[in-house]
């Protein structure tokens, strides 16, 4: 008898995580796993006494759901969901929808989306995030697909998403085909320059100002309290007081080799791809490389020289404060990029994106959530057709009141010695944003020197011209 809303298959950490959420907002879900005896043992653990329900093949989960059928996928990312794409296909009808809530590439759910539309069925592939804990209690979601769909899963999807505010759901419709996994993928990356961020400031406290882990988790504790107010300082604090069984910080004992699995990787390789300048997310990537090579730093370290050991200019009060507003314009600049990139996306797929809508998908659920997001929302609420987040007055006069700062934390840091590779791109682009005038007149002038690729004159746009430069023949 048809009596599930919705199915999920997947019994991995989220998608059980996933269906106890739903259970708790009253939909009866019909769990599915291709390893078919981890439903039972779901079914007789984590969802005893619940409503949810098991089915032993696709074709018994199938017969259990109403109309139109609701399947979310929620297997590891690649072959695994076009083979449960491959075996669904048979067993529905026009009109039924498969979701892809996996960390999917926006190309590969694009191509989804266009072949299954081919065969009357709906396609959503949604950016879930938040780790387990999102799942459970409420993610950020970031469906996008065909939108044919949305009015059939849209109750579902915003009734376990987190809420902010008055109860204002992290979760809307983003765009059509890749949209959602495309925004997924950008808020990974930029998540990879806020933690970079934040290792920076570490990095100067401890290096520079020669602070104590406690001091430190104060530190953020306080920023927390200011505009910074996010989830990753609030971890951070907790991980600087974290003390191991011996009594001592956990902090220093954990090698300083960081990893990935590539969703920041494929936001750089995007902004290259569209030619968006999204500097700090790809200088986010870059410093985990970095960090991995640890064996040939070691080697390196006892060779290369750095500087002599720098003086403050100022106290050590005021120097933190410095690091506390470069942090703040850095991720100011992150934020614009990232939506600079997402703006780029638009054009280039067509795609009606509404950004103060991604802005509130963030800013609850995930691990990028932070009150800082409230605002980028305000900004385009302000203005829809908003071209640049620097442009916004807010955004335009907080950096404008960091800049001071922001310069001292850097040329502080060069002078130290200090690794900062994300405070330096932020500055770096803010300057070359603001700047009428680039040297790219040189680089023209070189293209056509060397290679006749030809220039424009400022007085003549749109005329390409060569000049004989050297004056041979
Ligand atoms: P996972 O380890 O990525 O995937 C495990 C699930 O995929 C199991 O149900 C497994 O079935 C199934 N599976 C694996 N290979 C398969 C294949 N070739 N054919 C059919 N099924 C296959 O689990 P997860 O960590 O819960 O993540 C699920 C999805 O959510 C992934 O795309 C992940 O990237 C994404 N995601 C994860 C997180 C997180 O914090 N973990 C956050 C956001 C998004 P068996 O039990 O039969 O092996």
């Amino acid at each position: 008898m048809a009596q599930a809303d919705i199915a999920l298959i997947g019994l991995a950490v989220m998608g059980q995580n996933l269906i106890l959420n739903m259970n708790d907002h009253g939909f009866v879900v019909c769990a599915f796993n291709r390893t078919v005896s981890k439903v039972d043992d779901f079914l007789a653990n984590e969802a005893k006494g619940t409503k949810v329900v098991g089915a032993q093949s696709l074709k018994e989960m199938v017969s259990k759901l109403k109309k139109p059928r609701r399947i979310i996928l929620l297997v590891k990312a690649g072959q695994a969901v076009d083979d449960f794409i491959e075996k669904l296909v048979p067993l529905l009808d026009t009109g039924d929808i498969i979701i892809d809530g996996g960390n999917s590439e926006y190309r590969d759910t694009t191509r989804r989306c266009r072949n299954l539309k081919a065969k009357g069925i709906l396609f959503v592939g949604s950016g879930v995030s938040g780790g387990e804990e999102g799942a459970r209690y409420g993610p950020s979601l970031m469906p996008g697909g065909n939108k044919e769909a949305w009015p059939h899963i849209k109750t579902i999807f915003q009734a376990i998403a987190a809420k902010v505010g008055t109860g204002e759901p992290c979760c809307d419709w983003v765009g059509d085909e890749g949209a959602g996994h495309f925004v997924k993928m950008v808020h990974n990356g930029i998540e990879y320059g806020d933690m970079q961020l934040i290792c920076e400031a570490y990095h100067l406290m401890k290096d520079v100002l020669g602070m104590t882990h406690e001091d430190m988790a104060q530190t953020f504790e306080e920023w927390n309290k200011t505009e910074l107010d996010s989830f990753l300082i609030e971890i951070t604090a907790n991980i600087l007081k974290f003390r191991d069984t011996d009594g001592k910080e956990l902090l220093p004992k954990i090698r300083d080799s960081a990893g990935q699995k590539g969703t920041g990787k494929w936001t750089a390789v995007s902004a290259l791809e569209y030619g968006m300048p999204v500097t700090l997310i790809g200088e986010a990537v870059f410093a985990r490389c970095l960090s991995s090579l640890k064996e040939e730093r070691v080697q390196a370290s006892k060779k290369l020289k750095g500087p002599q050991k720098a003086q403050l200019a100022g106290s050590k009060e005021s120097f933190l404060e410095d690091i506390r507003k470069a942090l703040y314009a850095s991720k100011i600049i992150s934020y614009a990029q990232g939506f600079m990139l997402l703006r780029q996306a638009a054009t280039e797929f067509g795609w009606t994106l509404n950004y103060g809508g991604i802005a509130l998908m963030w800013r609850g659920g995930c691990i990028i959530r932070s009150v800082f997001l409230g605002k980028i929302k305000d900004a385009f609420e302000r203005n829809p057709e908003l071209q640049n987040l620097l442009l916004d007055d807010f955004f335009k006069s907080a950096v404008d009141n960091c800049q001071d700062s922001w310069r001292r934390v850097v040329s502080t840091g060069v002078q130290a010695g200090i690794p900062m590779p994300c405070f330096t791109t932020a500055l770096s682009f803010y300057d070359g944003y603001r700047h009428e005038v680039l040297p790219a007149n040189l680089i023209q002038a070189q293209r056509d020197y060397f290679g006749a690729h030809t220039y424009e004159l400022l007085a003549k746009p749109g005329e390409f011209i060569h000049t004989n430069w050297t004056g041979h023949g």
